[in-house]
């Protein structure tokens, strides 16, 4: 008899992990909550859908057993992505920074092509179809639904994280296998904007510079990057700013103190502003700073630090003065109190603990049968299409695995 086989969540994982499989002689199911499969993919880099990145390697990976993912992601790398979609008809780019993207720049095209494939190898897409719970019973399983139940002998658990939970996420898988008896490290969102309520950022809104941008927590500078920082009425947001964020996360998870520390000229040596501003100083003593000082940084961004700095009523800025703007400039400290949370979030920190999980395999150690992908687990990549990329090569170990153990009956 075929062995049956559902998988919780058509999304990234969950859909490689059927397209593998179903090249056995399995029986498959999907259970997908949203009305079509593959929603929050559709969302991915911009509708452009980031699929992975040219230097995959376990560096950009974290998570509380950083070893898990070595094994993945060698039998999965980038090379093999590319093998697997290319022979579903998807071409390939690369950008800045070994980014890949579909040819076609649209995510949808990565949807249709699983999709595609999946109903090619006779795998059922039960959409509209939100499990809402999972139990073994003597070798099988059945997974409830709101309008039934289904037994299946595999299950895959492939549910993602609760990050932006308007693309329909749940935080149901992490519940599913708690149940079984795993262990789970509480989520948190990375990938992700900072709130302050420094007034300095409600002033600057809109404005975007290029900068370098430091995560100290508890005093302790745990992650610098240089790119874009864009102030907002809530607080910080930009590419560097999500790049640096999951220190913040982390550290505010854990009731520390953290601020952001922004060089506002990264370009400048801290010597050479402090000549430039002197030399201004002198230079245009009769003009109010405001206006010499608007030749180097966004006016709002001036206006905010001179009143920080309580020197916007002088007429002219003496040497102490001109070192304190000058330190501010390089070292300005914005204080963050939290993170715009889940619904912010590109991705959620945490999950199932590794260490319960066969890394080559994804199948649990706790439960015969029971396989977990994706970002259900403690495993959360950087920026950059690791993220993607971890949930296709964990699809892929449970798929082949899975594969194996359906030829071999
Ligand atoms: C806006 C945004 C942009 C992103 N851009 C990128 C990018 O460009 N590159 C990159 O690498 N990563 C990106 N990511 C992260 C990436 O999308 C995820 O890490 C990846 O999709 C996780 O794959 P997954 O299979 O674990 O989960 P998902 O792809 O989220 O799939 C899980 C599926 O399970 C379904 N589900 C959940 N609970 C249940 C249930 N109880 N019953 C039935 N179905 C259920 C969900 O509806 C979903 O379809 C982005 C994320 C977001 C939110």
């Amino acid at each position: 008899m075929k062995k049956k086989i559902g998988i919780i969540g058509g999304g990234a994982s969950g859909l490689l992990c059927a397209v593998v499989a179903s090249q056995g002689d399995c029986d498959i199911t999907v259970l997908e909550k949203n009305k079509r499969v593959g929603r929050k993919i559709l969302a991915t880099g911009n509708g452009r859908c980031n699929i992975s990145n040219t230097e995959i390697t376990p560096a950009h990976y974290h998570g509380h057993l950083p070893s898990f993912t070595a094994y993945a992601l060698k039998q999965f790398d980038n090379r093999a992505l590319e093998r697997f979609f290319s022979n579903l008809g998807l071409e390939f780019v690369s950008v800045e920074d070994g980014r890949l993207f579909p040819m076609s720049l649209q995510a949808s095209s990565v949807v249709d092509f699983l999709e595609d494939a999946s109903l090619r190898g006779g795998v059922r897409l039960m959409t509209d179809t939100a499990v809402t719970r999972i139990e073994k019973r003597g070798g099988r399983f059945r997974v409830f639904h709101e309008e039934g139940s289904v037994d299946f002998d595999i299950v895959v658990i492939a549910t993602g994280s609760v990050a932006m939970p308007t693309l329909g996420s749940s935080d149901s898988g992490i519940r599913f296998a708690e149940r079984f008896g795993h262990k789970r490290f509480d989520p948190f969102p990375v990938l992700v904007q900072l709130l302050s309520s420094d007034p300095l950022c409600s002033r600057c809104s809109g404005v975007k510079l290029e900068a370098e941008v430091s995560a100290v927590v508890n005093g302790i500078e745990e992650a610098s990057v240089r790119g874009d920082l864009l102030f907002t009425n809530y607080g910080i947001s930009g590419l560097a700013v999500l790049d640096i964020s999951r220190a913040i996360s982390r550290g505010l998870q854990r009731g520390y103190r953290c601020h952001v520390q922004v060089d506002l000229l990264p370009d400048m040596a801290p010597d050479t502003l402090k000549k430039i501003l002197q030399n201004k100083s002198k230079r245009f003593a009769k003009k109010p700073p405001r206006l010499w000082l608007n030749g180097m940084l966004h006016q709002k961004i001036v206006d905010a630090l001179l009143d920080m700095l309580k020197l916007t009523r002088k007429s002219s800025l003496g040497t102490k003065d001109v070192q304190r703007l000058a330190y501010t400039i390089k070292h300005l400290q914005i204080a963050v109190h939290d993170t715009r949370g889940a619904k912010g979030a590109e991705v959620m920190a945490g999950g199932v603990d590794c260490s319960e999980v066969f890394a080559k395999t994804m199948e649990s150690r706790l439960v015969k049968n029971l396989f977990l992908t994706g970002e259900v687990l403690d495993v959360d990549g950087d920026r950059g299409g690791y993220n993607l990329h971890w949930a296709w090569a964990s699809g892929y170990l449970a798929g082949k695995s899975i594969l194996a153990s359906a030829n071999s009956s």
